[in-house]
């Protein structure tokens, strides 16, 4: 049996462009530049082929929780994603106790040793009362640098990302750190003005997290964070595209403002993600889910997302109307590049795992591979 596929016909996304009627040739689980003669041929005329989603902020999915839920739970969560296109997930914790959170980040970077994520994103409990969207409150800490530490140390070098309010007393020095551990210091659920964010930025912080959302609104003689985080040409802005979040036309504008490379469309999904409504917990909170939108029981903020890469995509081009290939950077090649493993994955060129997404003319999903591998065998209408 041949164990090259060769994927012919479709729009392939390129970082150079689309490239209409275009190859990509899968030998194991990487892209090849070239196919033996014998390899098997799958027409995908009048189909999209895109790199696989990296989701660099996401909480769970499939009725699962990174932040509570068993190993099992876990990898439903990340299989649940996968069958949304979502080939590389970061996982993301909510606000918890310190050794509570010390401990779940030892058990998943286990996980990302064995390459079932790609890393540990704290969100919390480093994060701002007057900000703290559905974290609980009694819970929240100022970000001391000692404090930021342990919990980089139980990641044993899987964490990828911390989330944190960097004008509370400690801010900058643990930004600092991160920067220094090689950890993404990200600026969020905060209440930062203007200053103070270009202060956190100086110090290397790389990125918003949701940008807008948890944060201080774009004020006439107080730009506060949005102006500082959209300006700066270091720092990468996450975009939670689920029509609940984001006003479109605040979607567009942070997306014209920065660009498809500074851009992360990410999920913030919670358990409820390809799932269903009804009850969930999210961290201690209770979070009520009704028609996909996730609140808190209590006050009633929004509580993460039921979001999928997928309908993101397609959202982003029928609805938003943005191009293709900018779409498919702030889904792939942007996020990859901020996790630094854009030489493995972010986008469909020979050498990199073969972790490709097929859609249809109308931007459905119809099949998504993983390391060479069939998540989701290719239905083609
Ligand atoms: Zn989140």
């Amino acid at each position: 049996m041949a164990t090259s596929k060769v994927l012919a016909g479709a729009q392939v996304v390129l970082p150079t462009g689309i490239v209409d009627g275009g190859r990509v040739i899968v030998e194991g689980t990487r892209i090849a530049g070239s196919a033996p003669a014998d390899a098997d041929v799958l027409d995908l005329t009048g189909h999209w082929l895109v790199p696989g989603f990296v989701d660099i902020h996401n909480h769970g999915g499939g009725g699962a929780s990174f932040t509570s839920g068993t190993v099992d739970e876990i990898l439903k969560g990340v299989h649940t994603h996968r069958l949304h296109g979502t080939t590389t997930i970061v996982a993301s914790t909510v606000t918890g106790g310190m050794d509570a959170l010390a401990q779940r980040a030892g058990l998943l970077s286990e996980l990302a040793e064995q390459g079932d994520i790609a890393g540990i994103h704290f969100e919390g409990p480093f994060i701002s009362p007057c900000r703290k969207g559905a974290h609980s409150e009694e819970l929240l800490r100022d970000p001391d640098p000692a404090e930021v530490r342990k919990l980089i140390d139980a990641a044993r070098g899987r964490a990828k990302m911390v989330t944190l309010a960097t004008e509370l007393p400690g801010g900058v020095d643990s930004v600092r750190l991160l920067a220094e551990h090689g950890v993404i210091a990200a600026i969020g659920h905060t209440d930062a003005t203007y200053e103070q964010t270009v202060e956190a930025i100086e110090a290397g912080a790389t990125v918003a997290t949701h940008l807008y959302n948890a944060m201080p609104v774009l004020g006439h003689r107080t730009p506060g964070p949005i102006a500082a985080l959209l300006e700066d040409e270091r720092i990468t802005v996450e975009l939670i595209n689920d029509g609940t979040h984001l006003h479109p036309a605040s979607l567009q504008l942070a997306f014209h403002h920065a660009g498809a490379d500074r851009v992360a469309f990410i999920t913030d999904a919670m358990d409820a993600a390809g799932f269903g409504d009804g009850r969930y917990l999210l961290g201690p909170l209770e979070v009520e889910v009704s028609e996909g939108v996730a609140r808190l029981v209590e006050g009633g903020s929004i509580a993460g997302s039921t979001l999928t890469l997928d309908r993101a995509f397609k959202r982003a081009v029928t609805l938003d109307r943005l191009p293709v290939e900018d779409v498919v950077a702030a889904l792939s090649a942007t996020p990859a590049r901020l996790l630094g493993l854009y030489d493995r994955v972010g986008s469909l060129e020979p050498g990199k795992d073969a972790d490709l997404v097929i859609l249809d003319a109308d931007f459905a999903l119809r099949g998504v591979m993983r390391r060479g591998e069939w998540v989701v065998e290719p239905q083609l209408g």
